[in-house]
C-alpha cells in the first residue's frame, strides 16, 4: 500500500499472540464472578454521609493535577492498614499497577519471576507484558498448600528477581503456611512479594515481618474491601526497594477523586470494616451449604471467595446454566490442572448467594 507495515509487523509477537483480558457484561446479573463487595458504596451509607462526601469531591480543583504524593491519603491508610513507621508507601492505580511498575523496575535479560500455581492470573500476564518469564511451581494437590520444596528448589534453579505470592491465594481461598512463606522469605535471592488482597477477610498478615526481611514487599488494595470502582493499590516496604519502583510511577497515577474518596472512605472506614464481617459470615454460611451438596466439593476459604468441584466434566455446562440464570460466576476448568472441573463464586449478600445456590441446584438436577 503506501509502504508503512502495520500491527503484524510492529507490534511484539508475543502480544499479538494474547487475548484480551476477558470481562464478561453483567447488566442485570447476579455479579459473582468479580471478588466485588456486593454493598453498594457510597449507596450503603446514611444519606447525611453521601452529603458529606458530595461535598467534600465539590471542593477539589478538578483543573489542577492531583498531589502526586497524596500525603492525607497515604496518612490516613498507614494508620488503617498498620503500616510499620519506618516503612515506605507507593501507591498504584489498584495493585494491578503496582505489580506492573515493580515488575518493569526488575525486568531484564535473563531475569525471572516465580510465582505458585495456580495463582492471581495477573501475575502472569503482566510479567509477560514487561517481557518476563513466569515460572510457575505447582501448589500441593488436594489442599492447594505450598510445595515448599519445589519451590525451594526452583529459587536455587531460576533465582527469581521477584517470588509472587498471595495471601490467601486466589483462586483457591487458602493461606500458606507462614513458616513456609518465611522459608522462602530466607531463600529468595531477590524480591518477595506478598499480595493481601483478600486482607479484609483473612486479616492475616506479614505487615509484621517487614523489619525482618528487606526483601519482602506487601500489597493492599482498596478493591476487595468495598471499592474495586476507585482503583487504589498499596505497596509497602523498605524505603531503598520503593524509592526505585516509584521512580517509574507515572506521577498523577492516583487521581484527586480517588484520593479524596479513598480518604473519606477511611474516615467512616467502620462501615466497610462491619461490611467485610458481614460477609464472613455469609462466606461460612455458603460454604456450609455447598458442602451439603453431595455432587460437590468445596474448598474453605479465607477470602471472600469460594473454589468448588463440580461433577466431573460438567463444570462448563454448569457455568454456562448459571449464566443463563442470570448468576455470573468464573469457570476455571481448563485454567490449570489442578482447577479441573472447578467454578469460583464470590460471596454476595444473603439474597445473591441464595439465588445462586438455587440457579446452581436448577442446574446440577437438570442433566
Ligand atoms: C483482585 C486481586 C487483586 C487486584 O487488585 P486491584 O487493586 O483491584 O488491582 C490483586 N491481587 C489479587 C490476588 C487479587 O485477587
Amino acid at each position: 500500500m503506501d509502504g508503512r507495515a502495520g500491527p503484524t509487523h510492529w507490534i511484539r509477537a508475543d502480544i499479538r499472540e494474547l487475548d484480551a483480558y476477558p470481562v464478561p457484561a453483567a447488566a442485570e446479573s447476579v455479579k459473582l464472578d468479580a471478588m466485588e463487595n456486593p454493598y453498594p458504596w457510597p449507596g450503603s451509607l446514611p444519606p447525611a454521609l453521601v452529603r458529606e462526601w458530595q461535598r467534600r469531591l465539590s471542593r477539589l480543583h478538578l483543573n489542577r493535577y492531583p498531589d502526586p504524593a497524596a500525603p492525607a491519603l497515604v496518612a490516613a491508610l498507614r494508620r488503617y492498614m498498620e503500616v510499620p513507621p519506618d516503612m515506605a508507601v507507593v501507591l498504584g492505580n489498584g495493585s494491578d499497577e503496582l505489580i506492573q511498575l515493580l515488575l518493569m523496575a526488575v525486568a531484564g535479560p535473563d531475569r525471572r519471576v516465580l510465582a505458585a500455581a495456580p495463582g492471581f492470573s495477573m501475575y502472569a500476564m503482566i510479567s509477560r507484558f514487561v517481557g518476563l518469564p513466569c515460572v510457575q511451581v505447582p501448589l500441593r494437590a488436594g489442599d492447594f498448600a505450598l510445595d515448599t520444596e519445589a519451590m525451594l528448589a526452583a529459587i536455587e534453579r531460576e533465582r527469581p528477581a521477584a517470588v509472587l505470592l498471595a495471601y490467601p491465594n486466589n483462586p483457591t481461598g487458602n493461606l500458606f503456611g507462614r513458616r513456609e512463606v518465611e522459608r522462602i522469605l530466607e531463600r529468595a535471592p531477590g524480591l518477595v512479594v506478598i499480595d493481601e488482597a483478600y486482607y479484609p477477610f483473612a486479616r492475616a498478615s506479614f505487615m509484621d515481618r517487614l523489619g525482618r526481611y528487606p526483601n519482602l514487599l506487601i500489597l493492599r488494595t482498596v478493591s476487595k474491601l468495598g471499592l474495586a470502582g476507585l482503583r487504589l493499590g498499596v505497596l509497602v516496604g523498605g524505603e531503598e526497594w520503593l524509592a526505585e519502583i516509584d521512580k517509574i510511577r507515572l506521577p498523577y497515577n492516583v487521581n484527586s477523586l480517588t484520593q479524596a474518596t479513598a480518604a473519606f472512605a477511611l474516615e467512616h472506614a467502620a462501615a466497610l470494616d462491619a461490611q467485610a464481617a458481614r460477609i464472613r459470615d455469609a462466606r461460612d454460611g455458603l460454604q456450609a451449604a455447598l458442602a451439603q451438596r453431595e455432587s460437590l466439593r468445596v474448598w474453605p476459604s479465607a477470602g471472600n471467595f469460594l473454589l468448588l468441584r463440580c461433577p466431573a466434566g460438567r463444570a462448563t455446562a454448569l457455568h454456562r446454566a448459571l449464566v443463563g440464570s442470570g448468576v455470573l460466576v468464573k469457570n476455571l476448568d481448563g485454567s490449570h490442572p489442578l482447577l479441573r472441573d472447578c467454578l469460583r463464586v464470590t460471596v454476595g449478600t444473603a439474597e445473591e448467594n441464595g439465588r445462586f445456590l438455587a440457579a446452581l441446584d436448577r442446574a446440577l438436577a437438570g442433566a
